[in-house]
């Protein structure tokens, strides 16, 4: 018997099999000798997903006597085919590698050390802290007399770490207390994505999934580097290019993404919404457009507002005192009946076409090479390759991360990409798409459960002070369609918010008291909760006590030293992590003497990935499940027992104390113990009364077939509508299908419908209804993603039922819009309908060739004596700095500098300085240099290289240089946040930081010093 090492895992799998070998009736000599040399022999097998990267790659555990023996990529997850990139290589010495924290630790007020103390005493002194704050800071009303139930004095930088399950509990929890100040790494790394990608197609997630970018005939990376921070989905796109698409990376800096491109296209920081205008005049004087689908499909017929206009860089509405806009005339002309008018000559004036296409028409080519450094024939041969995808046979897809997210026009940047898609018919179809390179693990799902201050669970809006009323809030966040074509999705919104109370609440909430609608807390209109203000209120002293978990806000939050700062301020701070961080022991940083530092730190030792069970949803929003293979070591918990376990103390007090507000408290629908498999049936929903669905009737307690059946009347309840589906009384807990079975269309496209479960119903292509002509026929007949076969859609879950456009009963595409047409003019973004070009806060030009207005006139930002900004073109800091990632570390690097093998690869922060800086400057490659801002400076080695490129902008010589982000003074003792540099500004719509550009200048080091910290 012939044995491959993955049939022997499989054959051996304890925890798989469950049989002897010997039972199965097999000669087990071969195996034997071949486990002879395997330290697995014998070992349980379980599957479990990297904690890293939004690729998802599952990995296989192998344990003994309950303990972590050997990891290894799981060759059955069919996005990795089994491979891992160094980060995933590293799960073993991640989970048993010595370096974690495994104790509960305190450290006392003014104390210079940690003390070791058990849950018990931890858990009983953070509830008191939670509600002795609660209670002293509640408020009922605000300044206008309006009704809010919140608590602003406690905040929360959460976690895409967390699963589906532990975000669904941590959001309970925190509205239970009232909560505003509560976001997570979703608003500092692609925040910028929802609302772009929503205004576009109607959802704000990746439009495709990993596998179908192999389906693509031209790839667009700008904004991101696949291969160095998503490395997996790279893989994808070197089997496109093997079939013959062409890749393009667009990018200031040469990196490994470039490297394997068929070019590499070197732009500056801040400058993208120029490139792709200029690719939109590109495409409309070219007639590169694919019409059929532009007029079909859409809004480019719909006529605009006869009022609406731009100039000198403003849109109509602009209020330069309140530096917002009344969007009045940004509407569109409505017939007798209230349905927008359309005008499918695209001749019309007002129509959004033409406004398209006179808006764009002054992004020539020599405008944009002029501001974005890039020359003219590279502008072009972008422009060419890319937009050679406007056909019916042509697939083009684009993949960014957060090289577009993270600038104070990040919104834009994404809207301008998708409006490129939407001209050129890639939206819904395969190998197109938008495909967001989402973060960590679990950002997808945690930025669905909503761990931010802007949203309810399945993206539904947080109240708003003055709507008093449950009816009051769902008629202002209710869209009405009268048009019979539009599905108009969001009509659902009442019982998708009505089920979720009915899970917050339980029986506490009836239709009679608005099913508790006036316990969740109420945000005040026009005020921000996101980081930059929310560190500025700490900063301020008005924030007394707060939760971090798994993340490093120390190290990650722009302006670094003033969260730092900020954070001396607390009184109480808990924070949930795996190893000890900047933030966790931000009272001992260097220069910082810990006996005049107040803040009380609940330091709580937090399971890895593979010692629990749960769900994470992948960038292609992919539902899956992880299971425990080891019970967390030492006395680690799960964030998912924390939350459970700090909250029954904190009901208790209320229960027997009482105290402000104690009604969300002491009445909410809450467990004894975490357990991830009920939260994730809550996830799904169930019926809490008898109920019938078509002619199949279930009783109360059961499973909701699909949130199609979810109601408005408090006869369902369900954390998350979106989950509606995952988790069925005929499906079971559909994150845990495995099965890699395809009929041989699905297997073309690569759809694996069968493995895991996709939100929402399963469906793996968003907007799939766009790949058919309005009668139901694929664009392309050789990739049909759907089509409609006279009856009913066959192929993928199809995107709306209902039949395609052209029939009598037929829906527009785009189902979650109110008109039902993807929207090239956007009129739900705060900084205007189209995309223009403004430059960074901090740009290194005077002037535009675009307009007077030389930044965003809605950018976000703070006020302070440390919110420091430099001048346009200040020759004190004249160069240009732009953050990253590298392969090797993740994020903010807490975990990945705590893992020897990895910190070996990468050891030490660096700035890469191109040939030329470096010879203005007198700096060698190997120089300790120090790199400074307005806001503070860093040390780091120069890496002096062919990698970075000075740019041509208006005829002067622009430097840049690049530096990672992942460096701290914890681990490894050298370097420190770059973010140090970085300012508090923020994208007009999100608030996600400019953390892309920003001015600074570099000289070499006197001497190599300990570290330049001031
Ligand atoms: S970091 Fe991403 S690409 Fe690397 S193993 Fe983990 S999930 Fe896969």
């Amino acid at each position: 018997m012939d044995f491959s090492r993955r049939g022997f895992l499989k054959l051996t799998s304890a925890g798989v099999v469950g049989l002897s070998l010997g039972q199965l009736g097999l000669d087990l000599k071969p195996a034997t000798a071949y486990a002879a040399g395997l330290k697995i022999e014998g070992a349980k097998e379980s599957i479990s997903i990297c904690p890293f990267c939004s690729c998802g790659c599952n990995f296989l555990v192998h344990s003994k006597g309950g303990k972590i023996v050997s990891t290894e990529g799981d060759p059955d997850y069919p996005v990795s085919e089994g491979s891992l990139c160094c980060k995933g290589a590293a799960m073993l010495s991640m989970h048993v590698g010595g370096h974690r924290i495994t104790k509960p630790m305190y450290r006392a007020p003014y104390s210079d050390k940690w003390e070791e103390k058990d849950w018990d005493w931890m858990y009983d002194r953070i509830a008191r802290k939670i509600k002795d704050t609660r209670d002293k800071y509640f408020i009922e009303k605000n300044d206008k007399g309006q009704v809010v139930n919140r608590c602003e004095a406690i905040f929360q930088a959460g976690t895409s770490q967390m699963d589906n399950e532990e975000c669904a509990v941590h959001h309970h929890m925190l509205r239970a207390l009232g909560m505003v100040n509560m976001d997570h790494q979703a608003r500092i790394c692609h925040s910028a994505t929802v609302p772009a990608l929503a205004e576009s197609f109607g959802r704000g997630a990746m439009t495709n999934h990993w596998i179908d970018i192999k389906n693509a005939n031209a790839i667009l990376i700008m904004g991101g580097k696949a291969a160095e921070n998503h490395p997996i989905s790279f893989k994808w796109v070197l089997k496109a290019k093997a079939k013959g698409a062409v890749v393009m990376h667009v990018d200031p800096v040469f990196n490994r993404t470039s490297a394997r491109a068929d070019f590499h296209v070197p732009l500056r920081s801040g400058t993208d919404i120029a490139f792709l205008g200029g690719m939109i005049h590109y495409i409309l004087e070219n007639d590169k457009y694919f019409k059929e689908y532009v007029v079909n499909y859409t809004n480019a017929p719909m006529l605009v507002n006869s009022g609406f206009g731009f100039q000198d860089g403003l849109f109509t509405g602009y209020d330069p005192k309140s530096r917002t806009y009344d969007k009045a005339t940004w509407t569109f002309q409505m017939d007798e009946n209230g349905i927008p008018i359309r005008d499918e000559s695209l001749q019309d004036p007002n129509s959004v076409f033409q406004l398209l296409k006179k808006h764009y028409s002054r992004y020539t080519l020599d405008k944009v090479s002029d501001i974005t450094g890039v020359p003219q024939d590279k502008i072009i041969k972008v422009y060419e390759a890319y937009t050679a995808t406007g056909t019916k046979n042509k697939a083009g897809t684009i993949m960014y991360a957060l090289g577009w997210t993270q600038h104070t026009v990040g919104v834009q940047n994404i809207r301008t990409s998708a409006m490129v898609q939407l001209l050129l018919g890639n939206i819904g179809i395969a190998g197109g798409g938008i495909n967001a390179l989402r973060g960590e693990p679990n950002v997808q799902g945690s930025t669905d459960q909503a761990i931010l201050w802007h949203i309810l669970p399945g993206y539904n809006p947080v109240p708003k002070a003055g709507q008093d009323t449950l009816e009051q809030y769902l008629d202002a966040c209710t869209p009405v369609s009268h048009d019979p074509k539009s599905a108009n999705w969001w009509q659902h919104r009442p019982e998708y918010v009505v089920s979720l109370l009915k899970a917050w609440y339980g029986d506490a909430a009836t239709k009679d008291n608005d099913f508790c609608y006036s316990w969740v807390p109420k945000c005040d209109p026009g005020e921000d909760y996101s980081y930059i203000y929310f560190y500025d209120r700490m900063y301020k002293e008005k924030i007394k006590g707060g939760f971090v978990f798994a993340h490093n806000p120390c190290q990650s939050v722009p302006n670094t030293h003033k969260a730092r700062r900020a954070m001396d301020n607390l009184e109480w701070l808990v924070v949930g992590e795996i190893h000890h961080t900047e933030t966790s022991d931000n009272w001992q940083r260097p220069g910082v003497d810990p006996k005049k530092v107040q803040t009380e730190v609940f330091l709580l030792p937090s399971a890895q990935r593979g010692e629990k069970d749960g769900s994470i949803t992948n960038s292609g929003r992919w539902l899956m499940w992880h299971y425990a293979a080891v019970p967390p070591i030492g006395d680690c918990k799960t964030m998912g027992d924390m939350i459970v376990d700090i909250m029954n103390r904190v009901k208790g007090l209320y229960a027997k104390e009482g105290g402000a507000f104690p009604e969300p408290l002491v009445n909410m629908a809450w467990p004894e113990k975490y357990d991830a498999e009920a939260v994730a049936k809550q996830n799904n929903g169930f019926f809490t009364k008898d109920a019938k669905v078509g002619s199949k009737s279930y009783s109360k307690g059961q499973q909701v077939p699909s949130f199609t059946a979810l109601a408005g009347d408090g006869s369902t309840a369900c954390y998350n509508w979106l989950f509606g589906g995952s988790y069925t009384e005929e499906g079971g807990n559909k994150a845990k299908r495995r099965d890699l079975s395809q009929n041989d269309l699905e297997a073309k496209l690569g759809l694996f419908p069968n493995f895991s479960w996709a939100w929402p119903v399963n469906r793996r292509i968003l907007y799939n209804r766009a790949s058919v002509d309005p009668q139901g026929k694929p664009w392309n007949p050789e990739m049909p993603v759907i089509s409609w076969n006279g009856e009913k859609w066959v192929g993928d879950v199809p995107d709306g039922g209902w039949a395609p456009m052209a029939h009598k009963d037929g829906k527009y595409p785009f189902i979650m819009h109110t008109h039902g047409f993807g929207q090239l003019f956007g009129p739900g973004r705060v900084d205007g309908p189209f995309p223009e070009h403004y430059e960074p806060v901090e740009t290194p030009v005077k002037s535009h060739p675009f307009s007077k207005q030389l930044s965003s006139p809605c950018y976000k930002f703070v006020e302070s004596d440390m919110d420091v900004l430099t001048a346009p073109a200040d020759p004190k800091f004249p160069i240009v700095l732009t953050t990253y990632a590298v392969t090797e570390h993740w994020c903010g690097g807490a975990e990945t500098r705590n893992t020897p093998n990895l910190l070996e690869a990468e050891p030490q922060s660096f700035v890469e300085i191109s040939h030329e800086l470096a010879e203005e400057k007198g700096i060698t490659n190997g120089d300790v240099v120090i790199v400074e801002s307005a806001r503070g400076k860093v040390e780091a080695v120069a890496m002096v290289t062919v990698r970075m490129t000075p740019f041509k902008i208006q005829g002067r010589t622009v430097h840049e240089v690049g530096m990672p982000y992942s460096f701290g003074w914890t681990t490894p003792g050298c370097g420190d946040a770059t973010n140090r540099l970085t300012p508090s500004v923020g994208d007009s719509n999100t608030g996600i930081p400019e953390y892309k550009c920003c001015l600074v200048n570099v000289r070499k080091a006197d001497k190599v010093t300990e570290l330049a910290r001031k």
